[in-house]
């Protein structure tokens, strides 16, 4: 949640910011705000609103003169979005400039101890505290970076911080912990940011910092620091995405663009992990002996994820024979969790960073569980706490919805459990090749489901039905997870209600809701379970419901009969059938939202990478 960044170099840093900070906009955009540091000293402009509005302001950063300087687009925590309440945050002594991304928990009592030592507060922000406490220090000793330090000790809870000292106009110093913070090395400038794709366009080697590590650099220089304050050697690293995936290319919106991405996410996730008809997962260590002794594997994820941990569930038992458990991350914790070593804890997150789920992981770890996470960005505080990490190489994500993520954590569950369906032997050679070549296949099948005829056909859909107040998502099996997501996807993008529910289950008391005109999402590619669902699909439709079904292209013609609408997708193998099935819902919620005037790639109160619990 929440973007930063900064910049020292030869260029003017205001241009640079903003251009940052466009690319990180998806993570917070309530308001936003840059500093510069140049010949007047330190330059704030801060705005209320999306980033175009501090654009504007400040003519696209051309009237703040400066060559380093610090940005932040906002999604508050703590006092509402307000020009006020935006980043960066001055001390009362005007010396000390700062960005956060997290939440200061011990706000309420620095605050009250400043103020008795005389500091007057501006704002209602957590981030302010950082901002006096920093300038107190430094009023007292004159010293940029022990006063950062001394404040680090006093301070709790979450943070990435970019601070600006009025008297060290060259300087930038970093910290962060429980909120994600790179360092990018340039040619003659450097930059910090909270992700890559904010200045992937200036540099692709970058050092990822750990929690407790501090980064002070100008434009030529950069110094790494322990929690200790020890000088350490930070490993750098390179950036293999191109370019144009953090641009939006000649799609109206990053949702879509990242939509017809799929199969070629799913082909870098899948291909390089299946080596002459067998699944191989590099550094992964799950043999059959391990295996069998576990009681029971637990996924842990929020959001989508969680709903790729409920398809999973489906996947693992059916082709592992363990008991599996999806639970929602922000729960697990605080359920007092039935785990030892004898489990196995699987956690999705795309970003890496979600708190909750990085809260969970911890938890697990400390139970004793092994743990394994599933994870898009590298070198993320998930990836690097978890036991082992398959990462899915679904390229930068930049629409708040995800798509493409959700489809390769999916990818990545299939190539888990084929992996430990062969060595428990709970799936036969035959199958396990089946299966294997049929996932090779999968980007193709997704690609014929992107296919412009089915487009046209979901544009009409959407055109249709967007003025509905509701909509119900029913399937059965696997199909009522893949409703979860169809339905969270139309709830995110185009704020219209929509609620899942198994099929079967509807009678057992939402039926109450169905009325004349309501729309329902009718998801009828379970083979077995067809004519059930054929059942409940009559049952709607006698109270009055406008049916949309997704089915099967070979059932098309018996769905057709008993539906006001339909959209077909290729048969695959039932384990890999929710990935294709998924499609047309994610087409549909974006079509709707655009019907209904929405602002697909930034809904509103939404952010990605969710840094708080
Ligand atoms: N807690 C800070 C605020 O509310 C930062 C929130 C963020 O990460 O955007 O201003």
């Amino acid at each position: 949640m929440c973007g930063i960044v900064g910049y020292a170099g030869a260029k003017q840093a205001a241009p640079v910011l903003l251009d940052g900070l466009s690319k990180l906009e998806y993570r917070g955009y309530d308001s936003a705000g840059i500093c510069v540091h140049g010949e007047m000293g330190l330059q704030i402009a801060k705005a209320k609103g999306r980033l175009q509005v501090l654009i504007d302001q400040t003519q696209n950063g051309s009237n703040m003169k400066g060559v380093v300087g610090i940005g932040h687009t906002r999604w508050a925590t703590h006092g509402a979005p307000s020009d006020i309440n935006s980043h960066p945050h001055l001390s009362d002594s005007g010396k000390i400039a700062v960005v956060h991304n997290g939440i200061i928990e011990n706000e309420t009592r620095l605050r009250g101890w400043l103020e008795g030592k005389g500091v007057h507060f501006h704002s209602e922000t957590d981030t302010e505290v950082v901002a006096n406490l920093v300038g107190y220090y430094y009023a007292k000793h004159a010293d940029f970076l022990g006063a950062v330090r001394k404040a680090m000790s006093r301070i709790e809870g979450s943070y990435a911080l970019g601070i600006l000292c009025a008297d060290q106009p060259d300087t930038i110093v970093a910290v962060k912990k429980d909120s994600p913070l790179i360092f990018g090395f340039g040619e003659g400038e450097n930059y910090i940011a909270s992700d890559v794709p904010a200045i992937l366009k200036y540099t692709q080697t970058v050092a990822y910092l750990d929690d407790g590590e501090m980064v002070v650099f100008n434009a030529h220089d950069v110094a790494f620091y322990d929690q200790t304050g020890e000088p350490i050697e930070k490993k750098k690293e390179h950036i293999s995405w191109e370019l144009s995936a953090a641009e939006r290319g000649g799609f109206d919106h990053f949702m879509l663009k990242e939509i017809y991405e799929q199969p070629k996410a799913l082909r870098d996730t899948v291909s390089p992990r299946i080596r002459d008809g067998r699944v191989v997962l590099e550094g992964i260590d799950l043999s059959a002996e391990y295996l069998k002794g576990l009681r029971k594997i637990y996924l842990v994820a929020c959001g989508s994820a969680y709903y790729v941990s409920v398809l999973a569930k489906y996947t693992i038992e059916k082709a592992c024979r363990i008991p599996t458990e999806a639970v929602m991350a922000s729960e697990f914790r605080y359920s007092d969790p039935v785990i030892d070593e004898s489990n196995l804890v699987i956690i999705i997150s795309q970003s890496g960073e979600t708190a909750d789920t990085l809260a969970a992981l911890r938890e697990a770890k400390r139970l004793g569980a092994k743990t394994l996470a599933i994870v898009n960005v590298v070198g993320s505080a998930i990836a690097k706490t978890a036991d082992q990490t398959i990462y899915t190489w679904a390229g930068p994500e930049i629409a708040v919805a995800t798509t493409k993520a959700f489809t390769t954590q999916l990818a990545v569950v299939y190539l888990l459990a084929l992996q430990m369906g062969y060595a428990l032997k709970t799936i036969s050679e035959k199958d396990y090749a089946d299966h294997v070549a049929a996932l090779q296949r999968l980007p193709d099948a997704v690609s014929e489901v992107l296919s412009e005829e089915n487009i046209q056909k979901i544009q009409y859909y959407a055109s249709r039905y967007y003025g509905h107040h509701d909509a119900f998502y029913i399937g059965r099996n696997m199909d009522s997870a893949v409703c979860l997501e169809g339905s969270l996807k139309l709830k995110e993008v185009a704020y219209l209600h929509s609620e899942a529910y198994p099929a079967g289950e509807l009678k057992h008391g939402p039926i109450s809701l169905i009325e004349e005109g309501t729309l329902v999402v009718a998801l009828a590619t379970v083979k077995p379970l067809f004519d059930k669902m054929m059942a409940n699909v009559r049952e709607v439709r006698a109270r009055g419901a406008d049916v949309l079904c997704v089915t099967l292209k070979e059932m098309e013609q018996e769905a057709r009969n008993q539906s006001n609408g339909i959209i077909c997708v290729p048969t695959v193998l039932p384990m890999f059938q929710p990935s294709l099935t998924l499609i047309p819902l994610q087409i549909f919620a974006y079509y709707v939202a655009l019907n209904r005037g929405c602002d697909v790639d930034k809904p509103r109160n939404l952010a990605k990478s969710v840094t708080v619990e």
